[in-house]
């Protein structure tokens, strides 16, 4: 954990924006040109938020632009659904790449003719090694590479094998294009990397025209010189492919020279940030889809509810390192409790509920009481709640029995109904099992708003909802994925998945406003937490994601940390 730096780390500018500062300051480049690279493989994770609101804030920033640029090299994997999801994505979090959509796959054809390019200059060749036999010929971190028997083909005849391998003369697997450079280099990325490999196969882009297709490193930097990236931004994993980066920069006659720099990926606590991971606990039905609410997909945590503002703010909040560190997810959601509480509204629902008559309300009566939309902000103004005499309260709310510091209502005893009147309740309802199924109370009639004229002051106020005034809700309370902070340490990640990540109650009463609340809009159910409307809402049948409960672990962590040091 760093948490220590992050305070610091957000005072100044982070190491990136500093180059970027310093290269404009210098003249090294007029503008800055960012780009946002994602392989369409899988939908984007707060991982990729974190690499978007850097890219994107940097562009807005110091005035340049961002470019979002699919990395469709690999049509095994690839879909349209995920192009689309990413896009939606992007614009989601508040950012907008104009007219500069790339793609990869746009670059095909000049790739091509690149790798022709190095061939005649010798620094390329046909190789027939199968992977495996590439793989044991590369050495190790501690042994030099062996030369591949193929590495002194002519210049002619590799020219005749390339052709002949875009033709699709020869199976998926049979031979590959390598970078001739240095199989004794210290950097493995420089042992002759592979820049083509055959894939008969289709792409969502180019359809059959191709059946050889580039590397990621190969199409990468090349992407980059074609459309002008002053700074190449990706995480510490490529960190020793940049001297590969270069060396294509260098070995090929680009219109640009763009430079890579290497951030810290983004680690979350209870939270597992891989594509391949997240792609197999939807294959295998483990959650709702890449959207569920419970994965950390940007589509997943806008279903959930939280806010991109929210995320922009955490990751602003965590900066930018060069050090891999692993961020507690109480930030994140200290970060979305911070943009709610300004602005959710606030609302009434009952999750389980339990019957109260008010003995002493007339029957057929009703009030109209006014309530704050929200406290924090008195410009969301106020609504109407409709009071009577049957309402609901949260069952957890009564105790006949009461213990020491429970202060909420049991027999004999007066709470404040929010916004209403001050009840007390005088007996319970039972059924044959001997389950309380109803509380019969009496309300003080000089206590309308919630205010004794005597000054009495119960010690709790409670949230309820009328029972002629009331809409059936379903409500899923969702927790973390996961139970440990480290998913997957003791060896096994499915292990480790909580079965308590989702709960789902029926027969909850929600105040009727929020059989209207679109969906995307968070609110807090008083006392609750906060909730927003699942897009598997129907009229007649809503159903409410709860986004986070009310109480922020973060604020007591970091107290924490302070007394710690
Ligand atoms: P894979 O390559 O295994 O499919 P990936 O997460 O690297 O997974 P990409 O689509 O290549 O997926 O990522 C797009 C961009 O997002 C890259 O620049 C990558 O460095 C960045 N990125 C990915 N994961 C994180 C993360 N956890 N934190 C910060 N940036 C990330
Ligand atoms: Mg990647």
């Amino acid at each position: 954990m760093s948490t220590d730096t992050v305070g610091s780390e957000r005072e100044r500018a982070d190491f990136i924006r500093e180059i970027v500062a310093e290269d404009l300051r210098s003249g090294k480049h007029r503008t800055v040109v960012t780009r946002f690279p994602p392989e369409p493989n899988g939908y984007l994770h707060i991982g990729h938020a974190k690499s978007i609101c850097l890219n994107f804030g940097i562009a807005q920033e110091f005035g340049g632009r961002c470019h979002l640029r699919f990395d469709d090299t690999n049509p095994m994997k690839e879909e349209q659904e995920y192009i689309d999801a990413i896009e939606a994505d992007v614009r989601w979090l508040g950012f907008d790449w104009g007219e500069h959509l790339y793609h990869a796959s746009d670059y095909f054809e000049q790739l091509y003719a690149w790798a022709v390019h190095l061939v005649r200059a010798g620094k390329a060749y046909v190789d027939d090694l199968s992977a495996d036999e590439i793989r044991e010929h590369r050495g190790t971190l501690t042994e030099p590479g062996r030369d591949s028997p193929y590495r002194t083909r002519s210049i002619e005849e590799n020219l005749d094998l390339f052709e002949r391998m875009r033709e699709g003369e020869f199976p998926d697997g049979t031979r590959v294009l390598r970078a001739k450079i240095d199989m004794a280099s210290g950097n493995i990325n420089l042992r002759d990397p592979v820049l083509y490999r055959i894939l008969h196969a289709a792409h969502p882009r180019t359809g059959d025209a191709w059946c050889v297709y580039p590397t990621y490193d190969f199409a990468h930097g090349q992407s980059d010189a074609i459309e002008g990236i002053t700074h190449s931004i990706c995480t510490l994993e490529f960190e020793d492919h940049r001297p590969l980066y270069d060396w294509f920069i260098e070995n090929l006659p680009v219109p640009s020279r763009p430079r890579q720099y290497e951030f810290a990926r983004l680690n979350l606590s209870y939270t597992v940030l891989s594509k391949r991971f997240l792609l197999r606990l939807v294959n295998d039905g483990r959650v709702r889809g890449w959207d569920d609410p419970r994965m950390p997909t940007i589509s997943g945590i806008r279903r959930r509810g939280y806010p991109a503002e929210a995320i922009r703010d955490f990751a602003a909040m965590i900066g930018v390192a060069k050090r891999d560190s692993v961020v507690d997810v109480a930030m994140l959601e200290h970060c979305v409790r911070g943009v709610l509480n300004r602005k959710a509204v606030r609302r009434f629902a009952v999750l389980r509920p339990l019957k109260v008559v008010i003995e002493n309300y007339p029957k057929g009566q009703v009030e109209e009481l006014g309530a704050a939309n929200n406290p924090e902000d008195p410009a969301a103004g106020t609504r109407t709640v409709r009071f009577s005499r049957e309402i609901w309260i949260e069952r957890e709310d009564f105790m006949e029995d009461p213990p020491k510091k429970f202060y909420r209502l049991a027999p004999g005893r007066e709470v404040r109904l929010r916004y209403a009147y001050l009840v007390t309740c005088r007996g319970v309802v039972k059924d044959a099992a001997g389950e309380v199924v109803e509380l019969r109370c009496t309300y003080d009639p000089a206590t309308r708003g919630g205010d004794a004229p005597d000054g009495r002051r119960p010690k709790a106020t409670l949230h309820w909802v009328a029972a002629a005034h009331t809409v059936p809700a379903e409500v899923r309370l969702y927790d973390h994925l996961f139970t440990r902070p480290d998913p997957g340490a003791g060896g096994d990640l499915l292990a480790d998945l909580s079965p308590k990540s989702e709960e789902v109650l029926g027969g909850c009463l929600v105040e009727p406003l929020l059989a209207e609340l679109p969906a995307g809009e968070t609110v807090q159910f008083e006392r609750l937490g906060y909730f927003c409307p699942d897009p598997e809402s129907k009229p007649g049948h809503p159903v409410f994601n709860r986004t986070l409960t009310l109480k922020d672990t973060w604020v007591r962590i970091q107290a924490k940390g302070r007394e710690d040091t």
